[in-house]
């Protein structure tokens, strides 16, 4: 860890790696789910659905990664017994009972929602405090919004294809 580097962070370290170790955890969460659903996944569109899961769980895997070495850095220890992920999850995690695309699809949205008010927070938190994590977190914000309009784009197409179908 660098002292100076520590010292430079105006709000409470260690409050601040509890927070990091969250979304760390969600981040692991949220790369299992979207890599299970890129297998699991069955229905119309499935093919352009598994390539948006993969991209989004090779995205949330590099969110892990981004925070692990943040939280290093501060002096801290990331999570590393995945049934914590659990306990320190924001978002949990909500297994694909059901393959059908728009039930996977319904599943990532409300993942992406809630870690947009996630990063959201951490922004609000770090801003002017903590350029460094704020500069992280900010990343990591724009890669969700980005997340969350794929899906909705990809919700709306499968939508359109549904009610054609029904109209034949
Ligand atoms: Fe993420
Ligand atoms: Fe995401
Ligand atoms: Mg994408």
């Amino acid at each position: 860890m660098g002292t100076k580097g520590i010292e430079i962070v105006d709000m409470d370290v260690r409050k601040l790696v509890g927070l990091l170790n969250k979304a760390f955890s969600d981040e692991w969460l949220a790369y299992f789910q979207y890599w299970i659903g890129a297998k699991v996944v069955k229905g119309p569109m499935k093919e352009a659905v598994i390539a948006e899961l993969t991209q989004h769980a090779a995205d949330e895997l590099r969110h892990a990664d981004m925070l692990a070495l943040r939280i290093i850095q501060l002096g801290g220890t990331p999570v590393n017994e995945p049934k914590e992920w659990y306990r320190h999850s924001n978002c949990g995690y909500e297994a694909p009972a059901d393959p059908f695309v728009r039930e996977v699809l319904e599943q990532n949205i409300k993942g992406e929602q809630c870690a947009i008010v996630t990063y959201k927070n951490l922004v609000n938190l770090t801003m002017g405090k903590d350029p460094v994590t704020y500069n992280i977190v900010l990343q990591i914000l724009q890669d969700e919004v980005e997340h969350e309009e794929d899906l909705q784009a990809e919700m709306e197409d499968l939508q359109t294809l549904l009610k054609s179908g029904a109209k034949k």
